[in-house]
């Protein structure tokens, strides 16, 4: 049975809450790829009470990590798709996936606004 991104001993001390989604899709093509399936699981997480300092250098590390990952654009889009409340996904962390996020209803609404006034002007014309 393939195992899932992030996987390892190491995971099992993550919460429970921030595990089973991607457990659930365990099966796609992708995680067979995911370079964090060996034994980093421990940099994709946040212990509790982690200071500001260790956790920005433990973001560091995962996100190198995904920069030599093959599958790096699913696994990110698998986070923004979920979407994934926690931990590194796809280099990206929560909170920088939070702001893609963001972005991409910004401009969906900035294009359904263009299309209706569009389609405004082609019926008054
Ligand atoms: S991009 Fe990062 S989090 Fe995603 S599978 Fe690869 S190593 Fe894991």
């Amino acid at each position: 049975m393939p195992q899932p991104p992030h996987s390892s001993a190491q995971v099992a001390a993550v919460p429970a809450q921030r595990v089973p989604v991607r457990d659930r899709d365990q099966d796609a093509p992708w995680h067979t790829e995911a370079v964090c399936r060996r034994d980093e699981a421990s940099l994709f997480f946040a212990p509790s009470k982690e200071p500001t300092a260790a956790r920005l250098s433990r973001e560091e590390a995962a996100k190198r990590v995904c920069g030599r990952c093959p599958v790096m654009v699913e696994c990110r889009e698998h986070a923004l798709l979920q979407p994934e409340p926690y931990g590194v996904w796809g280099g990206l962390t929560a909170a920088e996936r939070r702001v893609v996020l963001a972005r991409r209803r910004r401009r969906e609404v900035e294009l359904q606004k263009a299309a209706r006034a569009g389609s405004r002007i082609a019926q008054a014309g």
